[in-house]
């Protein structure tokens, strides 16, 4: 946000955290740095956030928003002097390679992206020190994947989550959820449903994301949240075990 010729309040609003590209996350240790999803501002969001080492992408889903910035990866292939391990399922692993055919040619030209593609251990597994565990959720009939690190989950583009991966999210201190307005959506949680998840899981931290223009502006719709619940903004940062 703001959407390309829109005229509402909130893509005119001059509060920086109306201001939103599109939804990734960076985890980091001590050790060893993530990134989930390469969106179409990946380049844009590792330079503001001064990102100097990259040791695996891991992917959600293979909608374009969500992967299109892959092309910037090489980058860390320069400097890393490595390949990069990508974890994907099945469906983003065959989006990948159809539509960045040139870095899975037989015959590549030089400077392109150096990618190994790895399948998601169904069991809890680790990147450097990280521990990650994938939680499989729906964006209407599209199978999406949410992770969990440790105490902190991440879940986007959902829109049904079945009980036995609700468990896997059960006693994380926060997580981020995707939220994309109030009205009801054929693949997004809404507002509403976001924050029913949220406590029927009993989760004491949660921050939406993923949020739309027509969700609101973001001080407003942050006062009518419930304790312990609040929009996410581009940037923001997160401590946790
Ligand atoms: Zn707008
Ligand atoms: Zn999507
Ligand atoms: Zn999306």
């Amino acid at each position: 946000m703001p959407m390309i010729a829109c005229p509402c309040t909130v893509c005119s609003s001059a509060d920086k955290k109306d201001k939103r590209l599109r939804s990734s996350i960076l985890v980091e240790s001590e050790k060893t740095t993530i990134v989930v999803d390469t969106t179409t501002d990946f380049r844009y969001q590792m330079l503001r956030e001064h990102v100097r080492k990259m040791d695996a992408v891991l992917f959600t889903h293979p909608h374009k928003d969500h992967i299109s910035g892959l092309d910037d990866i090489r980058a860390f292939n320069y400097f890393q002097d490595s390949a990069m391990d990508v974890y994907a399922n099945e469906l983003t692993q065959t989006a990948l390679k159809k539509e960045f055919s040139y870095i899975f040619a037989e015959h590549k030209y030089p400077g392109i992206p150096d990618i190994k593609l790895l399948d998601i251990p169904e069991d809890t597994f680790l990147i450097g020190d990280i521990p990650i565990t994938a939680i499989k959720v729906w964006h209407l009939r599209m199978p999406v994947l949410g992770f969990r690190f440790g105490s902190f989950t991440y879940i986007t583009d959902a829109n049904r989550i079945e009980d036995a991966e609700l468990e896997k999210i059960k006693g994380s201190d926060v997580l981020v959820l995707n939220a994309l307005r109030k009205e009801k959506h054929i693949s997004h949680f809404n507002l509403e449903e976001a924050t029913a998840l949220v406590k029927e899981l009993n989760i004491p931290t949660a921050y939406f994301t993923h949020i739309s223009h027509q969700l609101g502006l973001h001080v407003e719709i942050n006062k009518e949240l419930p304790d312990g619940i609040a929009l996410a903004f581009d940037g923001q940062q997160i401590l946790t075990k």
